[in-house]
């Protein structure tokens, strides 16, 4: 399990200009538990039902699911089943899971379900997508910084080097549901694990006639439909540099993925900050001036394995990459206090009362 250094519960988000816009356009600061504001918290709309609601632990992180209608209760337990299935599918540490099974193949070929062959697959597409900003198979790197056990701690340039050579998304081959992963090295779906599983729960909830539900798994939100009144969702997105919601986006029906170095880093006896998420050119966690990485897309998959690459690249090349694969939305907040975000998200967000300030940068298509 990767250590947990601060679990920020229930936290950000925006919206997309895709299958994921709606009308209308945030007001007002958000201040519930769940993002939700405070006019549609409990029944206080009137012939709204209060919402079913359960958070629990898992995938290394505090999820908070909230629903609303006749079914919900009976619904979130089953999606609550299905988080706990895919973890332990998906988990690096689970003997029994698929993963593991992987990387403790010793170069073997080793036959996956569907499932899990459909979100390898989508991870080694968007390593390459992204030139190998997203890279499944850094976890032995992760390690070494003691990102997966309790034991930080800042490895030397040579073992990083030496770490680097069985790190690589284009060793790793996958035919249909076969894998081969060249023993030395490991996968790790630790970028998309939890948006796939979000796709997946909205999916289940869909199926259960659900047509209203916030699905808060720790950082990555999914909307499922619109607030029970027809209304966009009021999400606030998480402050990168201290508590609270640095601003309120509007959203229906979209995955909101946030990434971040608040979420999980350690000091090093230099006094530096270093966060989880590693630049796979260097070895060296990223700093690059960004403070966050918000994507707004249709899937979580996308959103998640997206704010991880993003913030791998940067601001320059994260403007770039959008420039030709304008199918999502982004909100960039630089460690400087500056906000970037792309033009379909511009009306859709507004800043809270204390960042009202902040130096507001539109990304346009050219
Ligand atoms: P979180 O899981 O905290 O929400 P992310 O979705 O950004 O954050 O994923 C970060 C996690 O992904 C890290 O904790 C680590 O397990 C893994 N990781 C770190 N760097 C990379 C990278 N460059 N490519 C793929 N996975 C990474
Ligand atoms: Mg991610």
């Amino acid at each position: 399990m990767k250590r947990r250094l601060w679990v920020i519960p229930a936290l950000l988000c925006v919206l997309c200009m895709t299958a994921c816009s709606a009308a209308g356009t945030a007001s007002g600061v958000e201040n519930g538990h769940d993002g939700r504001d405070s006019s549609s918290a409990g029944n206080a709309e009137e012939g709204v039902q209060d919402p079913a609601e359960t958070d629990f632990f898992a995938m290394d992180t505090y999820m908070t699911f909230t629903a609303y209608g006749d079914r919900a209760r009976e619904a979130l337990t089953l999606a609550e089943e299905e988080i706990r299935r895919l973890e332990s599918e998906w988990s690096v540490t689970d003997e029994d899971g698929e993963i593991w099974k992987i990387n403790h193949s010793g170069g073997q070929p080793v036959t996956l379900s569907d499932e899990t062959a459909q979100i390898v697959r989508f991870a080694l597409d968007m390593a390459e997508e992204t030139d190998g900003a997203l890279e499944p198979t850094i976890y032995p790197v992760l390690t070494a910084w003691g990102f997966t056990t309790d034991e930080n701690r800042i490895p030397g340039g040579e073992e990083l080097r030496s770490l680097l050579e069985n790190v690589g998304y284009e060793k790793v081959e996958l035919n249909g549901n076969q894998i081969t992963l060249p023993a030395g090295m490991e996968l790790d779906l630790g970028a998309v694990g939890k948006g796939y599983a979000g796709d997946l729960t909205a999916e289940l909830l869909e199926e259960k006639g659900i047509t209203s539900a916030l699905l808060d798994i720790g950082g990555n939100v999914q909307a499922v439909g619109s607030r029970p009144d027809g209304t966009d969702w009021r999400l606030g997105l998480r402050n990168p540099y201290g508590e609270g919601s640095i601003g309120v986006l509007s959203v229906s029906d979209c995955a909101v993925v946030t990434s971040g170095d608040y979420e999980r880093y350690f000091i090093g006896e230099d006094g530096k900050e270093y966060g989880h998420i590693i630049d796979p050119e260097t070895g060296y966690p990223v700093d690059n001036g960004l403070a966050s990485v918000t994507i707004i897309t249709e899937e979580g998959k996308k959103g998640d394995a997206l704010s991880t690459s993003m913030f791998v690249k940067g601001l320059e090349q994260a403007q770039e990459y959008w420039r030709t694969h304008p199918d999502f939305d982004m909100i960039l907040i630089t460690e400087d206090g500056q906000i970037y975000l792309t033009e379909g998200v511009q009306d859709r967000f507004e800043l809270s009362g204390s960042f009202g300030n902040m130096e507001v940068h539109v990304i346009t298509a050219d």
